[in-house]
């Protein structure tokens, strides 16, 4: 593997694996890597020639000062894991290469509706600063393809919109959600929970899962409100949503048909940390 600092030495290196033939492949992470991550790199691999990993923890997608500067950070361990694992290029950049002008930008990104619901409400100006950092990281790198987690189900909607907007020829690919054993989804801020905390912070799960079970005999908002209520019961301090949403605009679903496909959205602290879970369902599924 070989690590990069420089964006323009990235953009060249990357412009000439392209001109030979090779398809380039791209995780986006924030580093604290974990399984979760390691399984994007894994699915890169697959599909493509020349993987790509930018480790950068963007200051202008953080709403929260506290949560900025208490976002774990591994790095030496992070490398280690890369290079156990099908990593070609670590992207490192300090903040100049992301922002050489400074974080205070006049760009705004046309996002539409999806920027005010849920994670949007909740963290104002986090998509923005999620698509000002992936929008430099998509132009560095010009991937053929990006890999994208799951788990955070709204962010990936907004990354295509931002493809859509920017017109940037590459294809998303929505990888699922690495799970601990006990249900609990891989994070990076899980680092900051006890033991006890994400024993109960698996709740989210259980809780989603129910949910999915019950839906063809209650109706979605009673069964959002359950939610709500389970993750008060098992130890959640605060709950910002636990939503059942339509799971292509997420719009909120009064009244399921049983065929279009639903996600049920959630965030959550346990104790300090912030926790956002989703899970998708199809019918028959
Ligand atoms: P982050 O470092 O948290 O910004 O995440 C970088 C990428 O990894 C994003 O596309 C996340 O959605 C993805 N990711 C984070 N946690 C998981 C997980 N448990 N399973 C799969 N992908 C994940």
């Amino acid at each position: 593997m070989i690590l990069i600092k420089k964006a323009a030495t990235l953009h060249n290196l990357l412009k000439h694996h392209k001109e030979t033939g090779k398809i380039i492949g791209f995780v986006p992470t924030m580093g604290a890597l974990h399984q979760g991550h390691l399984s994007l790199i894994k699915k890169a691999k697959e599909e493509t020639d020349v993987v790509v990993c930018s480790i950068f923890v963007n200051p202008t997608q953080f709403n929260d000062l506290k949560d900025f500067t208490n976002y774990p950070s591994t790095l030496p361990e992070d490398i280690l894991k890369l290079e156990q694992d099908p990593c070609d290029i670590l992207f490192l950049p300090a903040i100049e290469e992301i922002y050489p002008v400074g974080t205070n930008t006049s760009k705004h990104y046309e996002l539409g509706k999806i920027e005010t619901l849920w994670e949007g409400h909740y963290r104002p100006g986090h998509f923005q600063g999620v698509c000002q950092v992936v929008d430099k990281l998509l132009q560095t790198t010009q991937p053929h393809k990006i890999f994208l987690g799951q788990k955070d189900f709204q962010q990936s909607i907004v990354i295509r919109k931002l493809i859509e907007l920017s017109g940037i020829p590459v294809e998303p690919v929505i990888c699922p959600t690495y799970r601990e054993e006990s249900g609990l989804a891989m994070s990076s801020r899980n680092m900051r929970l006890s033991i006890e905390q994400k024993e109960r912070a698996a709740s989210i799960f259980k809780m989603m899962q129910n949910v999915k079970n019950n839906l063809t005999t209650q109706n979605p908002e009673s069964l959002a409100e359950y939610g709500r209520q389970f993750l008060l019961d098992h130890g959640f301090k605060k709950v910002d949503y636990v939503s059942i949403v339509n799971a292509t605009n997420l719009s909120p679903v009064k009244h399921w048909n049983g065929t279009s496909p639903l996600a049920v959205l959630v965030a959550a602290f346990m104790g300090e940390i912030r926790l956002i879970d989703n899970l998708i369902i199809n019918a028959g599924t």
